[in-house]
């Protein structure tokens, strides 16, 4: 029998718990991120280099859940999350690749955390008094991938709090297009403030004897972990396929997509360099260059969905490599500001005819610096949202039209709805209390 992987908090001062619990949880009880209580070892021999990306999420996933009431799920829970395909697309600059992670119902890469979380709560018990209300703060994406994950979720209803005005015009109308146990509303504030606010409430206890709070935001593992199998399960084809590691150049904001790619290469697979592309919001790009720490305010860019400029999976990072030296000296993070992001796409789009969102621009910026340094070696960026959900920027910066997946263009044609909050607690606490009441 394989023994029980627990759970820590990264600031060690919670009780170590299995993998469910802290799925369930979210944030740790001292105000940490639950992490491994070390990373599980892997070879390339443990997988089958035929699987499916499932396949491949199974065995890497394994360790994870061993001992948990979930693991005898988890092949289920793999199929059933990662459903679609991630494909390894050649660029037409010589050895790279764009890996598209957008090909989900709601086209961003959050689709694949979303479905796994959503596969994961559906199987853990909970309360038949009061339904579970999931409380989302959205930059832009992650929002409408747990709606549409948990749309007509029985037992479950989800709160989607995301900054009025300040996500693409088609990422509001699929956060609002849900209905029935999924609702948006748009606070008169910033993503950091939506962010503040669920994270407030998830710790008033008394407001939760009436109505049971749970998040979806970044920091569940639940989200975290089943970004690695796209990494994986790519870095393991290559690796059949040209006997050489491939290295990846992420868009990053919270640092979850990066870190996943990051543990991935821990665990012993064969990925080369992991690059962060980091939008204006310079935190993680400083820190990098040698800079201490210094989390602020986001500013808003094209990228929107990278607008974080304090990032939550930073403590993980910091837990993954305890020396900064190290991490300094194995990471690389570039900033890419607005003017790069509207450069890099006109120029792909005239060049090469390739048509890439805000945020992959920004990798796409990474990849064409590293070679016109020399670098040579063969890379990844990661396409982390369809360019559809970003038309008003990229269409007149590629000079064309971008066709829209057929899963987006069916939520644009159903009607949206979201309704307006002040960007304080009492005001989200009231609602809930009121909409709660509602309901029984
Ligand atoms: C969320 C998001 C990112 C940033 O991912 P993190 O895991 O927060 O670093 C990048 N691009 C798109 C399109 C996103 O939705």
């Amino acid at each position: 029998m394989t023994r029980a992987l627990l759970y820590v908090s990264t600031r060690h001062r919670s009780p170590a718990i299995g993998i469910s619990d802290a799925i369930g949880s979210g944030l740790a009880p001292d105000g940490g991120l639950y992490v491994p209580h070390r990373l599980p070892q892997l070879a390339i021999e443990d997988f089958n280099p035929r699987g499916s990306l499932a396949d491949t999420a199974h065995t890497l996933l394994t360790p994870f859940f061993a001992g948990d009431r979930l693991a005898k799920s988890l092949a289920n829970i793999c199929r059933e999350a990662l459903d679609f395909d991630t494909p390894l697309c050649a660029l037409p600059q010589d050895d790279a690749y764009m890996l598209e992670l957008f090909h989900g119902p709601t086209a961003a890469f959050k689709d694949i955390g979303a479905r796994f979380l959503a596969a994961c709560l559906r199987r853990l018990p909970r309360s038949d008094k009061h339904p579970l209300t999931i409380l989302v703060a959205t930059s832009g994406d992650t929002g409408a991938a747990v709606g549409s994950a948990l749309h007509r979720q029985a037992g479950i209803r989800v709160l989607i709090l995301y900054p009025d005005g300040l996500v693409a015009a088609r990422q509001a109308h699929q956060l609002g297009c849900f209905g029935d146990n999924v609702q948006a509303l748009r606070v008169q504030g910033r993503f950091d403030d939506c962010q503040r606010m669920v994270k407030t409430a998830l710790q008033n206890h008394v407001l939760q004897t009436h109505c049971p709070l749970s998040s979806a935001n970044s920091i569940s593992l639940g989200r975290l972990l089943p970004q690695m199998s796209y990494y994986a399960h790519t870095a393991l084809r290559y690796w059949h396929n040209h006997h050489t590691p491939l290295g990846f150049i992420v868009p990053t904001g919270n640092l979850g997509n990066a870190l996943a790619a990051l543990w991935v290469q821990h665990m012993g697979l064969p990925i080369a360099e992991v690059y962060l592309a980091c939008n204006a919001n310079a935190t993680l790009p400083e820190f990098f260059a040698g800079a201490d720490y210094r989390p602020r305010q986001a500013v808003t860019t094209l990228a929107n969905a990278m607008d974080v400029g304090a990032p939550s999976n930073f403590e993980r990072l910091r837990w993954t490599y305890p020396n900064a030296i190290e991490a300094r000296s194995r990471i690389r993070a570039l900033s890419v500001d607005d003017a790069h992001i509207q450069s890099t796409l006109t120029y792909h789009a005239r060049r090469y005819d390739t048509i890439i969102c805000p945020h992959t621009a920004t990798a796409m910026y990474l990849l064409d610096r590293l070679r016109e340094e020399g670098h040579r070696a063969p890379c990844a960026i990661v396409a982390t949202a369809h360019p559809a959900k970003f038309d008003q920027i990229v269409e007149p910066l590629a000079q064309r039209q971008v066709p829209v997946p057929s899963a987006l263009s069916t939520m644009l044609k159903r009607s949206t709805n979201a309704q307006p909050l002040n960007a304080t607690q009492e005001a989200l606490e009231q609602w809930l209390r009121q909409t709660t009441s509602d309901a029984r």
